[in-house]
């Protein structure tokens, strides 16, 4: 296990066998997250970037056995903000100081590329970095939304495990997924995809797959985090038992992309009290606080207890562990 490690440290490659023997072995947890926070400040440093995060609409065609949003429950409200609302939600974070606009959705196909572009041309007039994270579109409809000054796309793959990713994903196809995160990559976007961990019957072969395939891809950014069951999906019956492996699935991502953004994910936190933390000591270098709508935030339940942090107090924490908040953009410095 030394090895593997220190093999991982020096040269940022391992096999898929490697990767496997760290997955399945417990024994050297924290030696992993400990050389994955050593990696993270040789390459990416001290500074923490936030992202603002503004979840617009809660409507959406697809039916992932995990979300909570899926559109065959029928126990949630559903909404789908204006586009001046997300533009003042987008203002009231730019006023506070961020850098970074992250609108996430549902798959909700009122939104067209044309919608979205007016939105991003809006947000754009300020000196910020747009973040789109709204599910699967055409070529031709992320190109409109790049050429409206969007810089990044967030797509998990959510698992490399062909059949697995058939069950869990009625009427979509693996393959197109691929394709949406390839075009994603030529069109010049920072591209960012992750995976969800402690799907049913999902191996550790299959999370060696996972970061082999962020890897390939060279991701930009990679946010990944524990399957978080929710009462109104066909995953009710799986129990959040995965902090510990999505925290290790994640160092090792950091320790083979040394300079990725890796976010601290919300689900972390939600499954574990200081999960933002022991994740930022663990490889994460970016925090995504939520700007929605209070009045939203409950009924974007993609699963249950979702965390929202107070920052202005983390800040403080941070800067007793040498973490700064960055004042910039926070886009990928490629090392290597
Ligand atoms: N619709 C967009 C998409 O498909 O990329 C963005 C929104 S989607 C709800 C954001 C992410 O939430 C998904 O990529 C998935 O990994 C995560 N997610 C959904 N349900 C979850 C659950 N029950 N537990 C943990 N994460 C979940």
């Amino acid at each position: 296990m030394d090895k593997i490690l220190e093999k991982a440290i020096k040269t940022h490659h391992l096999s898929k066998m490697e990767i496997i023997e760290l997955l399945g072995n417990n024994n050297f947890d924290n030696n992993i997250f400990a050389a994955a926070d050593n990696v993270r400040k040789k390459y990416v440093g001290n500074e923490i970037h936030l992202r603002a995060l503004i979840e617009f609409s809660n409507i959406c065609k697809q039916n992932c056995f995990y979300c909570g949003v899926r559109a065959a429950n029928q126990n949630i409200e559903r909404y789908r903000m204006v586009p001046d609302g997300i533009i003042t939600l987008a203002q009231n974070a730019i006023n506070k100081g961020y850098k970074t606009i992250v609108l996430q959705s549902a798959e909700d196909d009122y939104y067209t590329a044309e919608i979205l572009a007016d939105i991003i041309k809006e947000i754009k007039k300020n000196d910020v970095a747009v973040t789109l994270s709204i599910g699967e579109r055409s070529f031709n409809e992320y190109k409109i939304m790049k050429e409206a000054g969007a810089d990044r796309f967030l797509l998990r793959i959510e698992t490399t495990d062909r059949e697995l990713y058939k069950k869990l994903h009625p009427n979509m196809d693996y393959n197109n997924r691929v394709e949406c995160i390839e075009n994603m990559k030529k069109l010049g976007y920072e591209t960012g995809t992750g995976c969800l961990v402690g799907l049913p019957n999902q191996t550790i072969e299959s999370l060696a797959d996972d970061i082999l395939f962020f890897k390939e891809l060279d991701a930009d950014m990679v946010g990944l985090g524990p399957l978080i069951p929710h009462k109104d999906t066909p995953l009710k019956n799986m129990t959040a038992d995965s902090f510990w492996l999505s925290l290790k699935v994640m160092a090792i991502t950091r320790l083979l992309m040394p300079d990725i953004n890796i976010p601290a994910t919300t689900a972390m936190e939600t499954i574990h009290p200081n999960g933002r933390i022991i994740a930022l000591q663990s490889g994460a270098n970016v925090l995504m606080p939520n700007f929605t709508d209070e009045s939203h935030r409950s009924q974007y339940e993609i699963y249950p207890g979702k965390k929202s942090v107070d920052y202005t107090k983390l800040e403080e924490t941070f800067n007793k562990t040498g973490r700064t908040i960055s004042k910039s953009k926070g886009f990928r410095q490629k090392t290597i």
